[in-house]
C-alpha cells in the first residue's frame, strides 16, 4: 500500500494528467463511488485497500469553489504530503462591523492551504495506485436487476443525453456527490435535504512586488474573517491566500442578497480590489447533516452529499474525507455480514465522533452572526488568549484537549458573561 501511495505522492503538485478511462473494465464491483472529491476518493482509497472491487465515476471539467483551509489534522489522518500545501497560514485576523481587528495568532501550528484541482486529483489517483478503478462519468440513476442487486446507470463524455450510457452491477453504492447530489435524491427520496449557505468566492493573483506595496493589509500568510452584516448577513466574509493565488468570498443562506456586490466590497476593503480576477464561482455548502445517509439497503452518503458541514465555520474538507473513511468502514462490515442495518454505523460514529461540535457550532452561528451588535462582541471575545487557545487547538487537532479544564471553564463563564451582556464590547 504505501508503494502505490508514494506513486501518488511524487505526482503531488502536478496539473491534472491521466487520461481516465472511457468505460468501466468489469460489469459488476463491490462498491461503486459517485463523486471524486475529497470523500468519495477516500472512500475508494480505503476499499480498494481492504480489498475490494472499487469503481469511481467522477464528472471531471471542474474545479470545486473552495477556500481550501485545512487542518493539520487531515494532514496526518489522511497521509497528505506537504507539497499539496501551497501556504500554511499562521495567523487569523477577525473583523468586526466597526473594523476592530483582531489577529488570533497560532501557537505551535498552522492551517494548511491546499488547490483544490490538484488536491482533489491526487485523492483520486491515490485511490487508483491503491487498486480502485476510475471512470469520466456522470452518475444517472441506479434500478434493480431481478435478484435486486443495483445497477448503476452513468453518462461518459459530458452531461448531454446522447451520450454514451454505461450500467455496471454494484453490490454497494457510495454517493459523494457533493451539495447537490443526484444519489441523495433519488436513492433516499424521504430523507430531507441538508440545508444550505450559497457561498461565492473569486480568485485573484495574490499580490507581490510593487502590487504588494498597493496591498498593505494583505498579509501571504494570514486568513482575514470579516464579520460583518454588509458582507454576510448570516455568514462571513474571507480572504484566504493560496501562494500565487487568493480566495475572496462570502456566503448567505438568504435569497436575493448579492454575493458578488458583497465580494466586490469586501475586495475593496481588503485592498484586493485591483487584484487579477482569475475565476469566479459558487456553490452550495450543506449546513447540518442529514437525518439518515443510508437507503438501508445498499446505497450510503458522504460527506456534502450527506450535509457534513460544520456549521459557523463551513469547514468540510476534512469532515468529508472523515466521512469518506467512515462510509468505507460501513460497507466493508455490509458487504462482509450482508446485513444492511452496518451502513447506519457511518452516521452513528460521525455524530459520536464530531455530532457536539457541530451543534455548538450551529448555536453560535444562529446566535453570535444574527446581528452587527453581536458580531461586534464576537469579535471582541476572540481577542481572548484562552479563547484563541482553545480555537485553534480544536480547529487543528479536531478534539478538545483535556489537558487543561480550567481554561474551558473560564471561557464558559466569559462567554456567557458576554451572552448576558455583562462585558461590553
Ligand atoms: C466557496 C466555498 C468555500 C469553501 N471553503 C472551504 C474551506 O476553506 N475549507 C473547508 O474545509 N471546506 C470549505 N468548503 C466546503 C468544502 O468545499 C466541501 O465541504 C467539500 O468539498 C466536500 O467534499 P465532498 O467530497 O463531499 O464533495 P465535493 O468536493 O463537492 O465533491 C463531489 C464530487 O462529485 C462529483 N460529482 C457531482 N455530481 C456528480 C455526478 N452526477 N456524477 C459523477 N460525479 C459527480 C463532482 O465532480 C465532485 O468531484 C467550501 C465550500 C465552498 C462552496
Amino acid at each position: 500500500m504505501i508503494g502505490s501511495h508514494e506513486t501518488a505522492t511524487s505526482t503531488a503538485r502536478s496539473a491534472p494528467a491521466t487520461a481516465w478511462a472511457v468505460a468501466p473494465q468489469h460489469a459488476e464491483y463491490d462498491v461503486v463511488v459517485v463523486g471524486g472529491g475529497p470523500s468519495g476518493a477516500t472512500a475508494a482509497t480505503d476499499l480498494a485497500r481492504k480489498g475490494r472491487s472499487v469503481l469511481l465515476i467522477d464528472r471531471a471539467g471542474r474545479i470545486k469553489p473552495c477556500g481550501g483551509a485545512v487542518p493539520p489534522a487531515l494532514i496526518r489522518e489522511f497521509e497528505i504530503p506537504d507539497a499539496l500545501l501551497v501556504a500554511h497560514v499562521t495567523s487569523a485576523r477577525m473583523v468586526s462591523p466597526s473594523n476592530q481587528e483582531v489577529d488570533m495568532p497560532i501557537e505551535d501550528g498552522y492551517v494548511g492551504m491546499v488547490d483544490r484541482d490538484v488536491f482533489d486529483e491526487w485523492l483520486r489517483e491515490r485511490a487508483r495506485a491503491c487498486g480502485a478503478e476510475r471512470v469520466t462519468g456522470t452518475f444517472d440513476r441506479i434500478d434493480r436487476g431481478a435478484d435486486g442487486v443495483a445497477v448503476v446507470h452513468f453518462r461518459t463524455k459530458g452531461d448531454d443525453s446522447s451520450a454514451p450510457t454505461h450500467t455496471v452491477r454494484a453490490r454497494a453504492v457510495i454517493g459523494a456527490d457533493g451539495a447537490q447530489s443526484v444519489v441523495a435524491r433519488t436513492a433516499l427520496p424521504d430523507v430531507a435535504p441538508a440545508p444550505y449557505v450559497y457561498a461565492y468566492h473569486e480568485i485573484v493573483r495574490s499580490p507581490v512586488g510593487a502590487d504588494a506595496a498597493n496591498a498593505p493589509k494583505f498579509d501571504p500568510a494570514r486568513c482575514d474573517v470579516y464579520y460583518q452584516g454588509k458582507l454576510s448577513p448570516d455568514f462571513y466574509g474571507w480572504v484566504f491566500p493560496h501562494g500565487e493565488t487568493t480566495s475572496i468570498g462570502t456566503g448567505t443562506a438568504l435569497r436575493g442578497f448579492s454575493l458578488r456586490n458583497a465580494t466586490s466590497a469586501l475586495r475593496d476593503a481588503a485592498g484586493l480590489g485591483g487584484a487579477l480576477t482569475v475565476r469566479r464561482e459558487g456553490a452550495p455548502i450543506p449546513m447540518k447533516p442529514m437525518k439518515r445517509w443510508d437507503n438501508q439497503r445498499d446505497v450510503l452518503l458522504a460527506g456534502d452529499a450527506a450535509g457534513v458541514v460544520a456549521p459557523a465555520s463551513g469547514e468540510g474538507i476534512y469532515y468529508a474525507m472523515v466521512g469518506g473513511r467512515f462510509a468505507a468502514d460501513a460497507v466493508q462490515a455490509f458487504l462482509e455480514t450482508g446485513r444492511a442495518s452496518e451502513l447506519a454505523g457511518a452516521r452513528k460514529r460521525f455524530m459520536k465522533a464530531h455530532g457536539k461540535v457541530f451543534w455548538v457550532l450551529g448555536i453560535m452561528q444562529k446566535f453570535w452572526y444574527s446581528s452587527d451588535r453581536r458580531r461586534e462582541r464576537f469579535v471582541s471575545i476572540c481577542r481572548d488568549k484562552d479563547v484563541q487557545k482553545l480555537t485553534w487547538e480544536s480547529y487543528m487537532n479536531k478534539k478538545l484537549t483535556r489537558k487543561k479544564p480550567m481554561a474551558h471553564v473560564r471561557i464558559f463563564f466569559k462567554d456567557l458573561a458576554h451572552l448576558l451582556g455583562l462585558v461590553r464590547a
